[in-house]
Formats: C-alpha cells, sequence, structure tokens
C-alpha cells in the first residue's frame, strides 16, 4: 500500500471540486473515525457460520482478517488515481482537487483513471485467455467463432457500423488507450474497450465451442477422496490425476474440486460457501495450487487445517498427480473428520437444472408466466458481505417473476442461495415455483463459468427476437465480483449492447468525468447500458433499480 488518504483541512476544495454523486465516493475517514470501506458481516448464508467458528477454534486466520488489517484502503489506487504506466512514476492524483493534479509526464485525473480502466480490461481478458489455454482444447491457437452468432440484428448492424465486427483474435494487439495520448482520441479508445469488450467473447466463444466437445462432467464419489484444485490446473494434470487415481488411491475413487478463475468442465466446482479458504475446513483431502490461483495465502491455511498442499510445478505431470494421490490418499486414512464437519460438496450435487430450453421460456413469457430474466454471475468479494447482494437482487427478480440464471461461483452456490431465497419468501416462491412447472421451469437456474456466457447470450437474444414489439426486460448483473476476468466479461456483455448492472466499488471512479462517458458514451456505440456508480448504493437501493428496470421492460 503507497499511501492512506485523509481529508485534507482545506475541505471546502473538495466541496467545490467535485460533483455530489462522485464526492459520495470521496468520504475518506479522519484518523480514528469510520473509515470508507467497512468492516461488515461476513456472509448472508447462516450455515457459513459452522465454517466460521471451525476456523476460529483452530486458529486459522481467513481472508475477512485480512482485509480489516488493510483498512482504511489507499484512496488513490481505490480510485484509480494511482498510475504506474511508466518509470517515471509511480504519479498519483489528489482526489480533491489540490495538487498534485498531474503526472510526471502531464497525464490528468481522466486519463489516469481511463488507463486504469483499460489495464483491468486488458488484464481480465488475457486472465480468460489464459484459462481457455489451459483448457488443452484444439484450435485454441486459430482465430475466434463468429461472435456475431447469436446476437440480435440490432445488436450486430450497431457494432458494425461502430467497426468492431467483425473481431479477431489478433485485435488484442492493436487496443489501446489513446486517451491517455490526448484526450481528443476519446471515441477510438472508447471503440477499442468494447472490441477488447467482443475480443473477450471470442475468447469465451472459443472455449464453449470446445466444451461442447467435452467429456461428460464427472460423477461425485460420497466416499471418495477429496481434492481441491486452487485456480486452475492444465488439462493433462487433470488426466494424469485420474490415471495415477486408478493406482495409488487403495481402491478408492477421487473427487476433483474446482474453485478457480474458472471452473474446468473436468472437476467439479465446489459448493463453497464462497472461498477455498473455506472449503479447506470441509473434509478435504490435499490441495494443489495452480500457477493461477488467486490465494497466496491458501498454502499456509492448508498447514493449519493439516492438508498437505502440493504445487504444479515443474516436474512431470505424472509425478505432480502421483504425489497428490498419495497425500490424499493417506490424509483420507489418517485424517480424522469429525462427524459435525460439513462435507464439501460439487454445485451439479441432486438435481440442479441447467439452462432452460428457449421453447420452454417462450412458452412461459407468451403465457405471461415470467415477465423477464435475470442473470447474476460473479464471486464473493471481502470487501461486501458475501451474497448479501446477490441474495437482494434474486428476491427482487423474483418478485418480479423474472427468471434467475447464477453463473460464476454464484452459480456453485446455487443451492444456498436457493434455500435461503426460499425461507425469505416463503409462499410467495413456492406459488412462481408452482406457475413455472407447467412449463417445465425453474425460478432459479444456474451455469457453469463465464465460458457459457454464449449460450445464455444466444438464449435471452432468441427470447427478445422472438418478443415482438415489446422486447423481454433483461438484465445482466455482477453483484459481487473481484476477478478482472469477471469485469472483462461484464465489458463483454456491454459491448453486446445488454444493460449490465454492477454491484462492486470500481476503481476508476476517481474521475466523475470517467463515469459519466462511461454511461452516456458506450450506449452510443453498442446499445447497452451501464449501471453503476461512483458511490455503490446499499443492496436493496440497487434491487430497486433492479426491479425499476424490469417493470419498465427496458431492460435491454
Ligand atoms: S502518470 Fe505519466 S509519468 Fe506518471 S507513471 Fe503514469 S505514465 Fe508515468
Amino acid at each position: 500500500m503507497e499511501q492512506t488518504a485523509e481529508r485534507p483541512a482545506r475541505s471546502d476544495r473538495c466541496r467545490d471540486g467535485l460533483a455530489t454523486a462522485a464526492a459520495a465516493a470521496y468520504r475518506f475517514s479522519r484518523k480514528g473515525s469510520e473509515p470508507m470501506e467497512r468492516i461488515h458481516k461476513k456472509s448472508a448464508l447462516a450455515e457459513t457460520s459452522t465454517l466460521l467458528l471451525a476456523a476460529r477454534d483452530l486458529g486459522a486466520e481467513l481472508l475477512w482478517g485480512r482485509y480489516e488489517r488493510q483498512l482504511p484502503l489507499c484512496a488513490f489506487t481505490s480510485n484509480g488515481l494511482s498510475c504506474r504506466k511508466c518509470f517515471q512514476g509511480p504519479c498519483r492524483i489528489n482526489p480533491f482537487g489540490d495538487e498534485p493534479s498531474l503526472g510526471v509526464c502531464g497525464a490528468d485525473r481522466d486519463q489516469i483513471a481511463m488507463e486504469t480502466l483499460f489495464q483491468a480490461t486488458v488484464e481480465g481478458v488475457m486472465e480468460s485467455a489464459r484459462a481457455v489455454r489451459l483448457l488443452g482444447v484444439a484450435g485454441a491457437d486459430e482465430d475466434f467463432p463468429d461472435v456475431s452468432r447469436g446476437l440480435s440484428p440490432e445488436t450486430a448492424e450497431r457494432l458494425s457500423k461502430a467497426g468492431v465486427l467483425p473481431v479477431k483474435r489478433d485485435d488484442v494487439l492493436g487496443v489501446q488507450n489513446s486517451f491517455f495520448s490526448h484526450k481528443g482520441y476519446l471515441s477510438q479508445t472508447l471503440n477499442d474497450l468494447t472490441r477488447l469488450g467482443l475480443i473477450h467473447y471470442g475468447f469465451l466463444s472459443q472455449a464453449a465451442a470446445a466444451l461442447k466437445r467435452a467429456p461428460a462432467r464427472p460423477t461425485f464419489y460420497p466416499d471418495g477422496i477429496n481434492v481441491l484444485l486452487a485456480g486452475q490446473v492444465p488439462a493433462e494434470l487433470i488426466q494424469a490425476i485420474r490415471q495415477e487415481a486408478a493406482q495409488r488411491a487403495g481402491g478408492k475413487r477421487v473427487n476433483l474440486f474446482a474453485q478457480g478463475t474458472h471452473g474446468s468442465p473436468f472437476a467439479m466446482a465446489a459448493a463453497d460457501h464462497g472461498s477455498p479458504e473455506l472449503a479447506l475446513g470441509m473434509n478435504v483431502d490435499a490441495l494443489i495450487v495452480a500457477s493461477n490461483a488467486s490465494w497466496p495465502g491458501i498454502e499456509a491455511l492448508a498447514g493449519k487445517y493439516g492438508v498437505p498442499a502440493i504445487l504444479a510445478d515443474g516436474r512431470s505431470l505424472c509425478e505432480t498427480a502421483a504425489e497428490a494421490i498419495e497425500q490424499a490418499a493417506r490424509h483420507a486414512r489418517d485424517a480424522l473428520h469429525e462427524p459435525s464437519v460439513e462435507k464439501i460438496q460439487p454445485a451439479e450435487a441432486g438435481d440442479a437444472p441447467g439452462l432452460p430450453h428457449e421453447r420452454e421460456l417462450r412458452r412461459a413469457l407468451q403465457s405471461g408466466r415470467i415477465a423477464g430474466a435475470v442473470v447474476l454471475f460473479g464471486e464473493a468479494n471481502a470487501k461486501q458481505t458475501f451474497f448479501e447482494r446477490t441474495l437482494a437482487l434474486m428476491d427482487a427478480a423474483l418478485a418480479e417473476r423474472a427468471l434467475v440464471f447464477l453463473g460464476g461461483d454464484l452459480g456453485a452456490q446455487h443451492a444456498a442461495l436457493g434455500a435461503e431465497i426460499a425461507r425469505r419468501q416463503g409462499a410467495q416462491l413456492t406459488a412462481f415455483a408452482a406457475a413455472l412447472a407447467e412449463d417445465g421451469l425453474r425460478p432459479i437456474t444456474s451455469f457453469g463459468s463465464a465460458f457459457e456466457f454464449p449460450s445464455v447470450v444466444s438464449l435471452v437474444s432468441a427470447l427478445r427476437a422472438g418478443s415482438g414489439s415489446h422486447p423481454t426486460p433483461v438484465v445482466v448483473a455482477f453483484p459481487e465480483f473481484f476477478r478482472a476476468s469477471t469485469w472483462a466479461s461484464a465489458v463483454s456483455l456491454l459491448s453486446l449492447g445488454f444493460t449490465v448492472q454492477i454491484g462492486t466499488r470500481l476503481p476508476f471512479w476517481g474521475s466523475p468525468w470517467l463515469a459519466g462517458a462511461m454511461k452516456t458514451e458506450w450506449q452510443k456505440i453498442t446499445g447497452g447500458t451501464f449501471l453503476a456508480d461512483p458511490a455503490l448504493p446499499e443492496p436493496r437501493a440497487q434491487a430497486a433499480e433492479l426491479a425499476a428496470r424490469l417493470k419498465a421492460g427496458t431492460g435491454r
């Protein structure tokens, strides 16, 4: 952390210099007063408390403890006002209008905030590109499938007019934040952001095409040995683990659970209450830490739980796989799991529904049994109470008779989220579910990783195409997330002309101008609507915004 910003004595300049909405985002603390980022309840899911108490009894520190020690967060970086683009810096801009107002090179607040936004988007695109490569799919180095397939004609026409279609894999080498060079290049930069969104969607489409050819999803064995993957390991390592398991697991079957940048089709998504740190408190027998895992502290935590951690490092795949299986088998044999310990479960367990068929959706729409659809995608973030905002949005969507599609790590928790919503809505949800049963639909369905976004986009685009003069309202919300690749998915959906609601405070709003431009200019290019504000609304206020979109029938 570089520096903590506190309100300067000349607060009159703050009042004068910033727009009211943006100023709400700049409530920096005086020493000893409440920090801008609050310490809060850890999870909205009551069942998580068992795991939290078990971790406390063990003396294991989870991510919330580390988050609290970071408070108050650095105000320059959390507003996108620090720049590390070159080695004359790092530079920072005073958020209150005081000096410094320019970087060494002369870049101002808007240019530096735009650079932060652009770099975060590029990083997200690269995360997904690497994930596609790790899938080991044939043709990963070939060009993208035609991303305009599955889009509404209106959106395809808009994007073609903007010159961003067709999109090719090599286009990633040509995009840049020209606005940093000169503000006269704004439209070029916004076009390049749109192009980045489409490039990202191209990578997702490439993975989606490959996954259609992937073998059937793995089976869960309740008495099996449980291996948790943090991050994404190469597909070849998964194959090696399966081979070694047949020889070294003492006749037991092995369950491979994933929690990483993207779930692998060859492993099961873990219903882990939102974090692999919590999953370690379930009956996990070994942890494999991939080179792209986002939890540098997880090996030390695994040590606390007595769970062996294995690196997918430079050894041969067979050596790594053999070590993982031997250690996991030993742990399963020797570890004493208390009967009360929550068992790790796959998200796909039981009767988890996948995406519905277009025909059934259309029938429900025509009969008036559903009024729209809401896609909720993301992963829990320590800055917010886990799943609180997701639950608020689910509640609002279902009350408006919109179907809810949960994806990403939110999709992996659909059973717990569904149970919590049933508790909150009671008879209302039961009645909606009974009405939908006529169409073979359920109020809440889940899909997998971002690689399934192309299927979701095709489904809702077809729905819209068939809804005549009253377009079906569809909102894609990202209520909680921390990964750059999830932000890139949001940019993709905006680029495809969707209404996109953001429920995490974005680190770009040090420029009130940029916050405004993102709303107005992006809509002009793609037709998409960006629902995000410098001051993140409370979950219920954001749920009301979602409900208003559905009511107005202007979700998309
Ligand atoms: S503001 Fe300019 S000089 Fe400073 S780090 Fe960024 S690019 Fe370099």
